[in-house]
C-alpha cells in the first residue's frame, strides 16, 4: 500500500486539514503497538493513552483510509445481529453484558467529539424504516427487547409519523433512535488521530505491518522499521490481508458502495429529510442514506462478496436511490466509491487474544461505527487487566465460512441472493 491516497470520495474532498505523518524508519519501543488507524485502532489508542500507556500506531495507508473514512456516517447502535438471537446462542448472563453495552458506542463518539472538540458535523437521530408489516412487527419486538436491557429511548413511528421524518412513500412505519445519528466519518477519524497525538501517541502512515514476531516480547516489522511492544492490537479489519492467518480464516472482506449527489439546496433537502435524521431500511441487503452539512444526499447499499471493486458504482446505487426518492431523477451524482467491511458467519464481531499479548477485534459485519468505538474501550480495559466485558465478546462462538477461503465468496453470494429474494418478496 505504499503512498496509497484516499479514494476519491466526498469525504476526502471535504476533509479537515491533516498534518503530514511520518513513515516508520528504524526501531521504536512502546507499550502497545496498534496495527491500523481506523476507528478500532484509534479508539483503542485513545483509551490506552488516557490510561497511561505509551502507544504507537502503524497505518498501512493514511488515517481513516479503510471503512472508517468511507462509510455512510450513520451512528447505528447495537450489533449486526438481534440481541434475542445472541441471547439464545450465549445464554442470559453473557447476553446481559452485551445488551448493556449495545448503545455505548454512540455515547463514546459523543464524548470524544465534545472532549477533543472534533469538527465532524455530528447530528442526533437515526431511523429504521419498515418496508412492510413484517419489518414493523420486528421493530416493535426489538423495542420491547431493548427496553429489557435498559434502553428506553427508542420511539416507534406509524405510517403518518414516518412521513414527517422522511419523504419516501415506501415505508409503513419505523423506529427512531435519538441516540443514533450521523457524522462525517473521515473527519471523525482525523479528529481522533489528532487527539491521540495530543496525548503523546505516535501514528506512522504508509507503514504497513508486514510481519509479527510473536513471543514474550513481540515485534512488529514494517518495510523500513520495527516496533518492540509489550502488547499488540490488531485492528486492520477488512484490509488486514493475511498478516494474521488465524483471523483471515473466519471472516470475509465484502465491498459496499456509496454515492453522493450534488448539493440539493436547502429547500429540496428539507423536503426529503425534514429533521436531518439518517435512515436505513430493514431489509437484509439494506439501503441507507442521510444529508451532509452542505445538503447533499449520501446513499449507500448493496454488497459485493469477496470485496471486488464494481466497475460502475453509480449504475448500481442510483436506481436504489431513485426507488426511494424518484424526485431526484435529474440530480447529478458527484461522487461514487466503494469500501470494504468484514463479514463473519454469525455477523457478530470477532474479538480475542493470540497468546498473552496480541489482542484483536474485527468483523462487525456492517454496523461498525459505534461498535468499533466500544471495542477500543473494551480492549483498553482488557490490557489494564479488567477483561469481563472483553471476554463477553471473546466468548462469542465463531465458525469458518463454508467452502473455506476459496469457496466462501460464492457460498456467501448464494446466501445473499436468497436473503435478497426474501427482501423483494417481503418475507
Ligand atoms: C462503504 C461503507 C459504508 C459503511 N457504512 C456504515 C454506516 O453508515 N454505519 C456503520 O455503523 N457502519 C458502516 N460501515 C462499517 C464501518 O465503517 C466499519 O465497521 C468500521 O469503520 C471498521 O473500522 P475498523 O477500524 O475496524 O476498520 P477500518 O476502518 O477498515 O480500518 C482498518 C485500517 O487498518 C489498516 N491496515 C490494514 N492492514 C494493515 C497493516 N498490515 N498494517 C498497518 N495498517 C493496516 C487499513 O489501511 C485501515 O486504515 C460501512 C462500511 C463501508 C465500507
Amino acid at each position: 500500500m505504499a503512498n496509497t491516497p484516499y479514494p476519491q470520495s466526498y469525504y476526502a474532498a471535504s476533509a479537515n486539514a491533516m498534518p503530514p505523518r511520518p513513515t516508520l524508519q528504524g526501531e521504536v519501543e512502546t507499550d502497545v503497538c496498534v496495527i491500523g488507524a481506523g476507528y478500532t485502532g484509534l479508539s483503542s489508542a485513545l483509551f490506552l493513552l488516557e490510561n497511561g500507556f505509551r502507544v504507537t500506531v502503524l497505518e498501512a495507508a493514511k488515517v481513516g483510509f479503510g471503512a472508517s473514512g468511507r462509510n455512510g456516517g450513520q451512528i447505528v447502535n447495537s450489533y449486526s445481529r438481534d440481541i434475542d438471537v445472541i441471547e439464545r446462542s450465549v445464554g442470559p448472563r453473557q447476553a446481559q453484558l452485551l445488551g448493556q453495552m449495545a448503545f455505548e458506542g454512540g455515547k463514546i463518539i459523543r464524548e470524544r467529539v465534545a472532549k477533543y472538540q472534533i469538527q465532524c458535523d455530528l447530528k442526533d437521530g437515526g431511523v429504521f424504516a419498515a418496508l412492510n408489516s413484517k419489518h414493523m412487527a420486528h421493530l416493535e419486538s426489538q423495542k420491547r427487547l431493548w427496553e429489557r436491557f435498559g434502553h428506553t429511548q427508542l420511539e416507534l413511528l406509524d405510517e403518518r409519523r414516518i412521513r414527517d421524518v422522511v419523504a419516501c412513500d415506501n415505508y409503513v412505519g419505523g423506529m427512531l433512535d435519538m441516540s443514533g445519528g450521523h457524522i462525517h466519518p473521515l473527519n471523525l477519524a482525523l479528529g481522533e488521530a489528532a487527539a491521540v497525538e495530543s496525548l503523546g501517541g505516535v501514528i506512522y502512515e504508509q507503514s504497513a505491518a508486514v510481519r509479527i514476531e510473536r513471543g514474550a516480547n513481540p515485534v512488529v516489522h514494517t518495510a523500513e522499521g520495527k516496533v518492540r511492544a509489550k502488547f499488540i492490537i490488531v485492528a486492520g479489519n477488512a484490509y488486514l490481508g493475511n498478516l494474521v492467518p488465524e483471523l483471515a480464516a473466519k471472516s470475509m472482506p465484502c465491498g459496499t458502495q456509496v454515492i453522493t449527489t450534488a448539493p440539493l439546496g436547502d429547500e429540496l433537502a428539507k423536503t426529503l429529510l425534514p429533521q436531518d435524521y439518517c435512515v436505513e431500511d430493514c431489509n437484509y441487503l439494506l439501503d441507507y442514506y442521510r444529508l451532509t452539512r452542505d445538503k447533499r444526499l449520501i446513499f449507500g447499499g448493496g454488497v459485493v462478496y469477496g470485496a471486488r471493486d464494481p466497475a460502475n458504482i453509480e449504475a448500481i446505487i442510483r436506481p436504489k436511490m431513485l426507488k426511494a426518492f424518484p424526485q431526484l431523477k435529474d440530480v447529478k451524482i458527484d461522487y461514487a466509491w466503494t469500501g470494504n467491511f468484514l463479514l463473519t458467519l454469525s455477523r457478530l464481531p470477532q474479538v480475542g487474544r493470540l497468546g498473552d499479548n496480541i489482542y484483536y477485534s474485527q468483523g462487525c459485519s456492517g454496523h461498525g461505527v459505534t461498535y468499533t468505538h466500544l471495542a477500543g474501550k473494551v480492549l483498553a480495559e482488557a490490557l489494564k487487566g479488567q477483561a469481563e466485558r472483553f471476554d463477553a465478546f471473546a466468548d462469542l462462538p465463531h465458525y469458518p465460512f463454508p467452502g473455506g477461503q476459496l469457496l466462501r465468496t460464492p457460498f456467501a453470494a448464494l446466501g445473499a441472493w436468497y436473503y435478497g429474494l426474501r427482501d423483494k418478496l417481503g418475507f
